[in-house]
């Protein structure tokens, strides 16, 4: 086995931590970090640039991170990692402008955990300017801006030994060394190519979720108020949400098959795209509720995609060390279901918990880092692969649903009545408990058992709305 040789930080005991990219994971990762008392060296790519407000954060240009200006909604798993673990982030996303919503109106009598079912409101880029705040005034902590990163340094598998990261290589050519690499560089992070340099097989699991995203935000004043919080549907060949964010501000998004050319090239249209909204039952309710002013144009986005990546061998044995990814470095899933920025909160913590454990055992920490992410993290990608293949009838016409999936749709349509189901599916549906553990509770078993004997008596709501054809027809009378 390769050694490593941790040198000592200005910390004492601390190590030197260098975190590639400043996203929503790196930078809990690096206040998690500092935190805990390491010396840790930020480095991102884009010339993210000082923002006074969240206003000034939403204008920033994010080349790195384009979807950061997509909607984005955050589940509870999020608000609880806050709260338990980053309380003064939690406290300043509120001070900021953001809002916590409970996920739905009435579980009956309240239970133990009700509380932490609660969504927050507001535009990822308050999320991430708050982080970015936190995390620049943490001492130990120092964020690069305009610095990339081109590939990592480090010493290839010698004597069947594990292969070692000691830094990484910058855009300038020069070198950062470091005892601890951490990849956050996000969805396109070419981890397998940069750690193959260094002989290390990357093993990675792909479903396209075969969507793309069209999104446009506004300022709209009318508030939360009367509003119907059913913001969302799907049509099958479209999907839909709008989410209200922090000052003033909402996005809608329509979800398409990213292969409808047709529609895709209608709805990239500012003036078809809002008229569909007024179609869609939901995203209709803000444009019936007072002034709405658009804030840019159509934003779209492709490359949706569910993918885990393994950095343990099939011993459970670490394939490299001193070097760990997180986020959408390690795990994406298809953002339909609004994970991503809850997941990558989890594995900072899951991170600084394994580096306080083993903070010089490089083997065991990566061990005990990925057995925690199979855990906690991986499920959710599962989960993603199964709720797309439930959802996938993207064209019209397509195949009625098997017996499985119309068995999984009378539960999730026996949510809106049963508190049982329903607390069970907002605790699962928000990542505070994994769907086995959901599926070994007696109660919830139980109550899911009998709807699943009987699903023609929980059908799920009718769709309302256009169909393709309609919508089509609708859209070619409005002049571009
Ligand atoms: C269309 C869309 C909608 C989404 N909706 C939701 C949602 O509703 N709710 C939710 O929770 N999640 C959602 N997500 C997922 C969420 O955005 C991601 O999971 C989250 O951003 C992951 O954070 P991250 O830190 O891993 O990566 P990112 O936030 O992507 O950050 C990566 C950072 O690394 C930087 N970088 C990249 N390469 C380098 C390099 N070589 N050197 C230096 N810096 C580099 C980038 O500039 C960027 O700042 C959505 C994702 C998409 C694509």
């Amino acid at each position: 086995m390769a050694k490593v040789i941790h040198s000592r930080g200005r910390h004492g005991l601390s190590q030197h931590i260098a975190v590639i990219g400043s996203g929503v994971g790196g930078l809990t990762a690096a206040l998690a970090l500092g935190r805990a008392g390491h010396r840790v060296t930020v480095l991102e790519r884009d010339r993210v640039p000082h923002a006074a407000d969240p206003d000034e954060a939403f204008a920033a240009d994010r080349h790195g991170a384009p979807q950061v200006h997509q909607t984005h909604g955050f589940l509870a798993r999020l608000q609880v990692v806050l709260r338990d673990r980053f309380p003064d982030v939690l406290d300043a996303v509120l001070e900021a402008g953001a809002t916590t919503m409970p996920t739905t109106a009435d579980f009956g009598e309240p239970e133990a955990g009700d509380d932490d079912l609660r969504v927050l409101i507001m535009r990822r880029t308050t999320l991430e300017w708050v982080l970015r705040q936190k995390a620049s005034e943490q001492d130990g902590v120092e964020i690069r801006a305009g610095v990339g990163v081109s590939g990592l340094v480090g010493a290839p598998r010698r004597h069947g030994g594990i292969p070692a990261v000691s830094g990484v290589h910058l855009d300038d050519g020069t070198e950062l060394a470091a005892d601890l690499v951490v990849a956050s560089n996000g969805r396109r992070a070419p981890l397998p190519q940069w750690l193959g340099e260094l002989g290390v097989h990357v093993p990675e699991t792909v479903h396209e979720s075969g969507l793309m995203y069209l999104s446009r935000w506004y300022r709209w004043t009318a508030g939360l108020d009367g509003l119907d919080p059913k913001l969302g549907g799907d049509l099958g060949f479209v999907k839909f949400l709008g989410v209200p964010g922090d000052g003033d501000t909402l996005s809608i998004t329509l979800a398409i098959a990213s292969n409808d050319a047709d529609l895709r090239r209608a709805l990239a249209d500012p003036a078809r795209f809002d008229l569909t909204c007024q179609l869609l039952p939901g995203p209709n309710q803000f444009f019936a509720r007072g002034p709405i002013e658009p804030l840019g144009d159509v934003r779209p986005m492709a490359g949706l995609l569910n993918r885990v990546r393994r950095f343990l061998d099939e011993n459970g044995q670490p394939t490299v060390l001193g070097f760990h990814a997180i986020g959408d470095a390690h795990t994406c899933t298809n953002p339909l279901y609004g994970r991503g920025c809850a997941l990558a909160t989890v594995q900072a913590t899951l991170l600084a918990d394994s580096l306080d454990a083993h903070p010089d055992d490089p083997a065991a920490r990566a061990a005990m880092y990925e057995a925690a992410c199979e855990r906690e993290v991986e499920p959710w990608f599962h989960s993603a692969v199964q709720l797309d293949a439930m959802g996938a009838d993207l064209n019209e016409g397509a195949a009625a649903p098997t017996p499985e999936a119309a068995a999984m749709g009378a539960v999730f349509a026996a949510a809106a009545t049963d508190p049982v189901i329903g607390r069970g599916i907002a605790r699962c549906m928000n990542l505070l408990m994994t769907p086995s553990e959901l599926m070994s509770d007696p109660a919830f078993l139980a109550r899911a058992v009998t709807v699943m004997a009987n699903p023609d008596d929980f059908p799920l709501p009718e769709r309302h709305g256009p169909t393709r054809a309609e919508l089509l027809d609708s859209l070619g009378s409005v002049a571009a």
